[in-house]
């Protein structure tokens, strides 16, 4: 039998292999994690750091309780069970004490309480590090750490360093290696390198559009003719573990799981790769019918299924005061988060490009972009003006606390789509250890994935912001705790 060269081989030193590589080095495991980028990090770093756990020290602190078996039925109900029920339960019992191990690292959650900017109608998480509702639960469930996603990176690759577990930076893995019917090592660079166990973490495809287009074909519906989705995810995010899995015959499951995020469309240019700013906050959107559908300052969670429901399109209206404005929010802290809002002169600018719609009547705005029923826009608008001094929008109940009107002409109208890909759930499928399964729901030997690369914990729905940073965080955790478990063995 040929030696290996490490117990743990990992693929890919975001957050879920990092946790994997830590977890299996210290409890003895030789590792060796192969990172495809310069430096590790991936989405993981990029990301907000948000992480939905319950039960947790920081809740408790604040003076909320609640629990694992909360959170699994919250997490079932809102993905309609159509998850594996056992993954998603190792998932809700470990992400508290994934969180806790993560303390104990270093990572720092301020115990105060925080929240989304007032008025925010952008997919954003909480003002300020703490403890928030990230999507629609109560108590609040999302841990927004100090220094962002990359905290996570900074404390785990310290650690992996002190505990002696290798790098190698620039290697893309390409390949891996099967023999008899188990997986026992790599393929990168032209070398071979073998291994007890290989860990696919990887990530997600939000980089290549044929793995979108088959395995979420629904980032394509709110794509128009003329575009393409775009993503916010990190370079690496290419889909080499859904070609893995093809390569060694693994399960591949998840189709249309994962975050699309809601924007205004906006067409991107090399000066503009990005999206730029954010909307206002004194808007509201109305549909294709030209009824208003939503309070607009629905969790990022749920909008686009929300957005989905009326067709996939709806316009933001707002008028010349908010342009004017440049519509500042204010966070809850009494502070501007103004560096990201819309100037007076980007709308201009989109509306010279086409991008954004401007009439002196909401009559014609509405022949501008296809509204059918201008009556009901202008019903929607009246509602929306006589609620504000009240402070509460009647019928979706939206905080209107410190908004302006829509009143003064020329009015203006941008698309509101879902098209940028923030996370992809499709991937080897997994059991509750971590193990990546063929099939017929066996056990590929050697093989575990965790992250987006591996599927069973990300559902169609989102269940609030921090959902996918804990997945890979507290999935990692699994699977190297599972690896130095059955090497013990
Ligand atoms: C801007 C942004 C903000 C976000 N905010 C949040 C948030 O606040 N909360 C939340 O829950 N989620 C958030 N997300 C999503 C979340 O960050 C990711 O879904 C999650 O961190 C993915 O972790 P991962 O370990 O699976 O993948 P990653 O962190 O992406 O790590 C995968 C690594 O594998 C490497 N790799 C890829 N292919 C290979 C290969 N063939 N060989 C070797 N290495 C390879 C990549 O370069 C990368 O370093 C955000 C995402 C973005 C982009």
């Amino acid at each position: 039998v040929a030696k290996n060269d490490f117990d743990l081989i990992v693929i890919g030193a975001g957050g879920a292999g990092l946790s994997a590589a830590v977890t299996a080095a210290d409890a003895g495991c030789s590792v060796l994690v192969v990172e495809s980028e310069e430096k590790v990090g991936g989405s993981t770093a990029l990301s907000q750091g948000v992480f939905t756990a319950a039960g947790t020290s920081v809740q408790r602190a604040l003076g909320f309780e609640d629990s694992a078996d909360a959170f699994y039925e919250h997490y079932m109900t809102l993905n309609h069970c159509k998850l594996p029920a056992s993954v998603v339960r190792a998932f809700c019992d470990n992400a508290a004490p994934t969180l806790e191990w993560l303390i104990s690292l270093g990572v720092e959650y301020p115990l105060q309480l925080t929240h989304k900017p007032k008025g925010a109608v952008w997919p954003c998480a909480a003002d300020a590090p703490g403890l928030y509702s990230s999507g629609l639960e109560h108590p609040p469930r999302g841990h927004m750490p100090v220094g962002n996603g990359y905290a996570y990176i900074a404390v785990l690759d310290e650690r992996r360093g002190a505990l002696g577990a290798e790098l190698a930076l620039k290697s893309r893995v390409t390949r891996l290696v099967n023999e008899d019917g188990r997986v026992v090592g790599i393929e990168s660079g032209g070398d071979m390198i073998r291994a007890g166990a290989v860990a696919v973490t990887c990530g997600g495809f939000g980089h290549d559009h044929a793995l979108l287009r088959r395995w979420f074909p629904i980032v394509f519906d709110g794509v128009p003719e003329s575009g393409a989705p775009t993503t916010i995810s990190a370079p690496g995010s290419r889909g080499d573990a859904i070609r893995m899995a093809e390569q060694v015959g693994a399960w591949i499951t998840g189709v249309n799981c994962g975050l699309v995020n809601t924007r205004p469309r906006i067409t991107r240019t090399p000066e503009m790769p990005r999206a730029v700013g954010t909307q206002p906050t004194s808007i509201i959107y109305v549909n294709r019918e030209g009824h208003r559908f939503v309070d607009e300052t629905a969790p990022y969670a749920v909008m686009p299924a929300i957005l989905a429901a009326q067709g996939n399109v709806a316009w933001g209206i707002f008028d010349e005061q908010t342009r004017l404005a440049s519509d500042v929010s204010q966070t809850h802290s009494g502070t501007t988060q103004g560096s990201g809002s819309w100037s007076p002169e980007f709308v201009l600018d989109r509306v010279r490009a086409g991008d954004f719609k401007r009439a002196d009547t909401i009559a014609e705005l509405c022949r501008i972009c296809g509204i059918k029923d201008a009556a009901a826009v202008d019903h929607a608008i009246a509602a929306y003006n006589a609620d504000l001094p009240g402070g509460r929008d009647r019928r979706f109940l939206r905080d209107l606390d410190g908004l302006r009107p829509i009143a003064s002409a020329p009015f203006y109208a941008f698309e509101y789509r879902a098209t940028d890909v923030n996370l992809t759930g499709a991937g080897m499928t997994i059991d509750a250890q971590g193990h990546v399964l063929d099939p017929n729901g066996d056990v590929i030997p050697g093989l575990f994935a965790a992250g987006e690369a591996g599927a069973g914990v990300l559902g169609e729905r989102y269940v609030g912001g921090g959902n996918s940073v804990a997945n890979a965080l507290t999935m990692g955790r699994i699977v190297g705790r599972t690896v130095a478990r059955e090497r013990a063995a």
